[in-house]
């Protein structure tokens, strides 16, 4: 059966801190790809709120690399460093759930409750019931749920059943960091919000952070969208690739080399292609093929 009439809006978000690489090219492949098989819009949008890790020029060198490789945007691209009224009003709105924290990394480190799937030290709430003397605002932190009533579940449409316990795996978190940049947790609730995104598809090194943003909508009255996250391309040492090491070779104007970094990041995917003659002939095979895997996990069709 057809769904044309269900909203389908989806988005890409790379963070510009260097040029796009083979494992951003699977997030974005997927999302336009998933996108188009719902016959829905496909945004793109900057993550450049973290301006010091934000490289000049890289945001360009992504958006050429995507228009080569034939993923258009539908509608503007927005820039998260260019919004920070918005997630200062979002912050003012749910300021009764919001904490100053003066602790400092070291501090947060040699409380020695491990930390987040992130990485990120797990916060003991030292602050939680105000400043201690003598102390100034460092960061802002959302105050999470008490134990028993903080577990955040989802279904994933690629990894299945997830949960977290926020209070234990994350604890209070940062909505502004002490640097002064609104953290990014904040900035892609406030934009996937008021950009109507209605399907995150992206890396499945952001699972951990979704419990997170899921609290966020709740206590910002902002629905959840659903999401899909796909494995991550590792080295073969078994590492993320990074900026550095995944950079794609793709001059501009090189459509083989265009479709060969389009036909990996699809194999990866498991979508079964085999070489195209053009983009063209890429795209009209690789949106069907979407499709019909995902109809296999998902155990519906999507069409
Ligand atoms: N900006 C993030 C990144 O490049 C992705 C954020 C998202 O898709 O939610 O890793």
């Amino acid at each position: 059966m057809k769904q044309e009439n269900i909203t389908y809006i989806g988005r890409f978000a790379p963070s510009p801190t260097g040029p796009l690489h083979a494992g951003s090219l699977v997030a974005a492949l997927a999302s336009y790809l998933d996108a188009r098989a719902h016959h829905g819009t496909w945004l793109v949008r900057i993550e450049d709120i973290d301006e010091g890790r934000s490289v000049p020029g890289a945001a360009e060198g992504i958006l050429a690399l995507l228009a080569q490789l034939g993923m258009h945007a539908d509608g503007e691209i927005v820039w998260q460093s260019r919004r920070k009224h918005l997630y200062q009003a979002a912050a003012d709105t749910i300021a009764a759930h919001t904490y100053p924290c003066g602790c400092n990394r070291r501090e947060i480190a040699d409380s020695r409750l491990g930390v987040a799937p992130d990485g990120a030290a797990i916060y003991p709430g030292t602050c939680r019931f105000g400043l201690q003397e003598g102390r100034s605002m460092r960061s802002l932190r959302l105050r999470v749920p008490e134990p028993g009533y903080d577990v955040i579940g989802f279904t994933d449409r690629f990894a299945g059943e997830i949960t977290q316990r926020l209070h234990g795996e994350s604890g209070d978190f940062v909505l502004k960091r002490a640097d002064g940049f609104w953290a990014y947790q904040l900035a892609v609730v406030v934009d996937d919000a008021e950009q109507g995104v209605t399907d995150v598809v992206r890396g499945a090194d952001l699972l951990d952070s979704t419990p997170r943003q899921i609290f966020l909508q709740r206590v910002l009255g902002v629905p959840t969208p659903r999401y899909l996250h796909v494995p991550v391309v590792r080295n073969e040492n078994g590492e993320k690739l990074s900026k550095q090491t995944g950079a794609l070779a793709v001059a501009p104007g090189d459509e083989a080399a265009a479709l060969e970094a389009l036909l990996q990041a699809a194999r990866f995917l498991g979508l079964p292609l085999e070489k195209p003659a053009s983009l063209d002939a890429f795209w009209r095979t690789a949106i069907p093929a979407w499709s019909q895997l995902l109809a296999g996990r998902e155990g519906a069709a999507l069409t």
